[in-house]
């Protein structure tokens, strides 16, 4: 394949620590080639103690826009002009369009989880919806399946920080959407159980069940599972991860994650390039790169 650098190529690019893993170059350069579309996007390694001066850098040249990932998600809105809804509610944000040096932060994970749920054929508006975690990408869908029309969340976390932070948030996002959310300590697990009875739908959204903690299932009891139950994880590597191949073994219809990292990077191409990200040939590449 080829890319051509012109003197008129635009800049996006990845801010995070760290960036080497990252798919987004190959998912948003892919796309920029089959659409011929004259920008190309780079990844950085960048964390909190250098993003004021990366984003004050990025504006000064005028760089169409950036992704932010780990752990600068909510960190770089202090250093943005405006924020998109669903980024104000989650306190965080993913990716920045410049406009001619307004930076505007948005949240495309939220947008991407619930994508990649339609993609798998899965409609869970007026269902009811248990996450396991309370972190940005947690607040995300959350705020994202409360404003497209999910009836009822129960989100699970232990006590400390993300509990606290998404217990403010949940406040918010039920004064702007018809849907009740509750908030649970994960070592009450009859509660857990209970709710994860009552749900159409569970996403594990901790690291728990990626490296190193491959060997471990975000949900204690297994016993719960059900086949009517759908049964999603946001991690990708590995591709089924100790939740979702015991799911598996129960029957459940089971999605990883990579379909949300697929679709968020699909509306995040949209905003910078107005364009459409031709998702199935990007999906494409990324089997074929074995990611
Ligand atoms: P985050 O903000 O750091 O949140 C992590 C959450 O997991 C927090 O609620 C945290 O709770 C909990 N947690 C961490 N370690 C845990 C453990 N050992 N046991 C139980 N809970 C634990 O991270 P994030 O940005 O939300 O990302 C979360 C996961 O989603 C990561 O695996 C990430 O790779 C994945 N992700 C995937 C996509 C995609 O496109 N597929 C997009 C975004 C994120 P405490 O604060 O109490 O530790």
């Amino acid at each position: 394949m080829e890319y051509k650098i012109t003197g008129k190529t635009q800049l996006i690019c990845l801010l995070a620590s760290p960036s080497s893993h990252s798919i987004s170059p190959i998912m948003h350069n892919s796309a920029f080639n089959k659409l011929n579309l004259d920008y190309t996007y780079l990844s950085f390694d960048c964390g909190k103690d250098k993003l004021r001066d990366a984003v004050k850098g990025l504006r000064a040249i005028n760089c169409r826009g950036f992704n932010l990932s780990m752990p600068n998600k909510t960190e770089v809105i202090k250093y943005l002009d405006k924020l998109s809804p669903a980024a104000e509610l989650s306190n965080s944000v993913n990716t920045v369009v410049n406009d001619n040096g307004v930076l505007t932060g948005y949240n495309t994970d939220g947008a991407g989880y619930m994508l990649s749920l339609k993609q798998e054929g899965v409609d869970i508006i007026g269902k009811k919806m248990t996450i396991l975690g309370a972190g940005g990408a947690a607040a995300a869908i959350c705020v994202q399946a409360a404003l497209d029309g999910v009836r009822e969340i129960s989100i699970f976390n232990r006590k400390g920080n993300s509990y606290n932070r998404i217990e403010k948030i949940i406040d918010e996002i039920v004064k702007k959407a018809n849907c009740t959310i509750k908030l649970f300590n994960t070592e009450n697990e009859n509660s857990l159980d209970a709710e994860v009875s009552k749900s159409d739908i569970l996403v594990n959204t901790t690291p728990v069940g990626m490296k190193p903690l491959e060997e471990r299932c975000s949900l204690r009891n297994i016993e719960i599972l059900r086949p009517e139950l759908i049964v999603s994880d946001l991690i990708y590597i590995p591709s089924k991860t100790k939740l979702l191949y015991e799911a598996e073994k129960k029957g459940c219809k089971i999605i990883n994650g990579l379909g949300m990292l697929l679709w968020q990077g699909a509306k995040a191409f949209e905003l910078w390039t107005g364009k459409e990200m031709p998702v199935y040939y990007v999906q494409d590449i990324i089997n074929k790169n074995r990611i």
